[in-house]
């Protein structure tokens, strides 16, 4: 992407580099990695991240002590920079879409981080993968996991990649917004752990959606390759990809996301129409 001229957003939380103080749960070799995945984009970190600490636990733990401040590279501040600009974007796109819809766009705050983080939906590592939570509005990402899915997953890398990651997040803050995350949370409620998984599904999708019409809205900086980033992304995310890496077969009923193709598709989808009246993944999905 060519972001030269693009103002760095001001919704930024930077602590990278921080120490949070607390009990960190480190690398933890492979266990941690499938959890770092299984969490991978969640729309609502509450009900997982207990489960997630108490695994990658079993992994090589490390008291940090407060205050200890380490020094980004050069990379990382570049890293950094680049996720502020394209969260620039996200604000202009969206504020935009809600203006248009006769709403205010009540912006979202990102925040870097490395290692651990404290959130309104309890305590996550880098292990957690990005997320997003409801509780405080806030995309919570370490910039680090753009290598994982990169080294580990086979998604081609790239700029846009990361763009992608950021768009999806803020897809579930409008989801947040337009009150479908809560309504969906409310229809899994009482249903077969197939039945909710199957909601999840659709609310993920619709968030690649959301993706895909961001990405439309800001044509004008792309580069070539820049869409082909974010569809190897999705690939590599999808829960049949994770899954058959993982434990080397695939169980459709307990995909929370979606398969890779469901997950380019409705990228694309979003990318092509650029209309989110469009973005109906429950309807597509459950009937
Ligand atoms: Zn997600």
């Amino acid at each position: 992407m060519d972001l030269n001229g693009i103002e760095e957003s001001e919704n930024v939380e930077d602590r990278r580099g921080m120490s949070s103080g607390s009990k960190v749960a480190l690398g933890g070799g492979g266990l941690a990695i499938v959890f770092f995945l299984l969490r991978m984009f969640l729309p609502d970190s509450t009900p997982l991240i207990d489960n997630i600490q108490n695994q990658v636990q079993q992994g090589q733990t490390t008291e940090a002590s407060s205050g200890e401040q380490t020094e980004l590279t050069p990379q990382q501040i570049e890293d950094g920079k680049f996720a502020k600009k394209i969260f620039t974007l996200t604000e202009n796109t969206w504020g935009q879409v809600m203006q248009e819809n006769g709403m205010d766009y009540e912006q979202p705050k990102l925040v870097l981080f490395s290692n651990a983080v404290e959130t309104a939906c309890g305590s996550a590592t880098s292990a957690s993968g990005p997320f997003y939570c409801p509780g405080d509005h806030k995309v919570y990402f370490d910039l680090e996991f753009m290598k994982e899915l990169k080294s580990r997953f086979g998604a081609e890398g790239g700029d846009f990649a990361t763009a992608y990651v950021i768009a999806h997040e803020v897809g579930h803050h409008i989801q947040t917004l337009l009150g479908t995350s809560a309504k969906v949370r409310q229809l899994q409620e009482g249903r077969s752990q197939a039945e909710a998984n199957k909601l999840s599904v659709c609310l993920e999708l619709q968030a690649d959606f959301y993706a895909g019409v961001w990405a439309r809205d800001n044509q004008q900086y792309l580069e070539e390759g820049d869409i082909e980033e974010a569809l190897s992304a999705a690939n590599a995310v999808g829960d049949d990809a994770i899954q058959s890496k993982m434990q080397g077969h695939v169980n459709q009923e307990t995909f929370t996301h979606g398969s890779s193709e469901q997950r380019i598709y409705w990228f694309k989808k979003g990318y092509q129409t650029g209309d989110i009246k469009q973005g109906d993944t429950f309807s597509a999905l459950l009937n």
